[in-house]
């Protein structure tokens, strides 16, 4: 008999998310967990946002709009780009998923950078589709070394840009090349979910850098800066051509109604996203010098999380934070890494203690 799946489908894992505040409430009874370990927004969502998915909750009897209009329209306007460019997802997770499964085949190949964002590999490996995952180089994205990595059947290239889970970006001279030296059949897709969040005077704007490669898909998300991780939009511009493919393939009603119309209002909400940033920066720099303090390496981060080497297993560390009530992430690639959300004030100075009393 046949097997029911593919070995490849056979080796996947599910994705393994933060643990729930509720999830260690259950298990360790713990009431008051902070959880810094999916990089979203604890400022949560901007009130205008939360209000219109809350109006939008009168119509949850009609199918969302398969088009999403007003969204695209706004992203367009927004962007100045035209609104068939724009395409929606279900988190950009799903978008990531659904270039693969739009332009790759088994037959071709798919090149992204280790450790980067694992849904990358997760869509290749459910697709079938071969890849090569090019190591960092001072844990960060090697671009030279990637455009080498290409071969005659490569489709995609995914790049992180700031890169999850290492916070590092690459350069606007440095994408450039890429763009000069990947052939022009390659679909490059840029995953600017932390773009709000980078600040360092060469981190480009891919949209901006439009003009120098024709297949170039700039992907972004409401989750991150926007604080709206728990409705799923993300989005992806690129020519419409390829939006176009991506359309067919995809499910029609991919983002919701409530999504919709919380993305929309927080895109007017830039006081916010302003408000956003101006906290990320001030606490990604006191918790970067303050972890330095306790002896561990901190890794230069664009984005709203820290990757720290605690310098001995990370596990052990991960699950005494635990018990002290702090959620981060431990990385199974980076054994004696963990990955750590920026919080509030109070929340850092929570995690500081924790992990100053768990290294002691
Ligand atoms: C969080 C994240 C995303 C976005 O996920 P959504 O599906 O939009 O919630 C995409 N790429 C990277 C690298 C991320 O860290």
């Amino acid at each position: 008999m046949r097997d029911l799946v593919t070995p490849t489908i056979a080796s996947l894992r599910p994705y393994e998310s933060g643990k729930p505040v509720e999830e260690l409430a259950r298990e360790l009874g713990i009431s008051d967990a902070i959880k810094l370990a999916s990089n979203e927004n604890p400022l949560g969502p901007s009130p205008k946002a939360a209000a219109a998915a809350r109006s939008a909750l009168g119509e949850l009897h009609r199918y969302p709009d398969a088009a999403a209009y007003r969204l695209r329209e706004a992203l367009a306007a927004r962007h100045g780009t035209s609104m068939a460019e724009v395409i929606l997802g279900n988190g950009s997770n799903e978008l990531l998923d659904l270039i693969v499964r739009t332009f790759a085949t088994p037959e071709d190949h798919i090149v992204f950078a280790d450790p980067a964002f694992v849904v990358y590999r997760m869509a290749a490996l459910a697709h079938g589709v071969p890849f090569t995952a090019v190591p960092l180089s001072n844990q960060t994205h090697d671009l030279e070394a990637m455009a080498r990595a290409v071969k005659p059947n490569t489709r995609v290239m995914f790049v992180g840009n700031p890169n999850n889970p290492t916070g590092t970006y690459v350069g606007r001279a440095a994408v450039e090349e890429l763009f000069r030296k990947v052939p022009p059949e390659v679909i490059v897709v840029i995953d600017e979910a932390y773009f709000e969040y980078a600040d360092a005077p060469d981190y480009p704007d891919s949209l901006k850098l439009r003009d120098l490669r024709e297949r170039l898909i700039v992907l972004r998300t409401f989750s991150k800066i926007h604080a709206l991780a728990a409705l799923r939009v993300g989005y992806g511009i690129g020519p419409a051509i390829l939006v176009d493919y991506m359309n067919r393939v995809r499910a029609p009603f991919n983002v919701s109604t409530v999504g919709q119309a919380a993305a929309l209002a927080a895109l007017d909400d830039q006081e916010h996203v302003e408000e956003s940033r101006k906290m990320n920066r001030e606490q990604r720099s006191r918790l970067s010098s303050e972890l330095e303090r306790l002896g561990v390496r901190v890794t230069p981060s664009q984005a709203n999380f820290v990757l720290v080497d605690v310098g001995r297993p990370a596990q052990p560390v991960y699950d005494a934070l635990l018990r002290r009530g702090v959620i981060v992430r431990p990385l199974p690639n980076l054994p004696t890494s963990l990955r750590v959300t920026v919080g509030k004030p109070g929340e850092n100075d929570r995690f500081l203690t924790a992990l100053a009393e768990v290294l002691a």
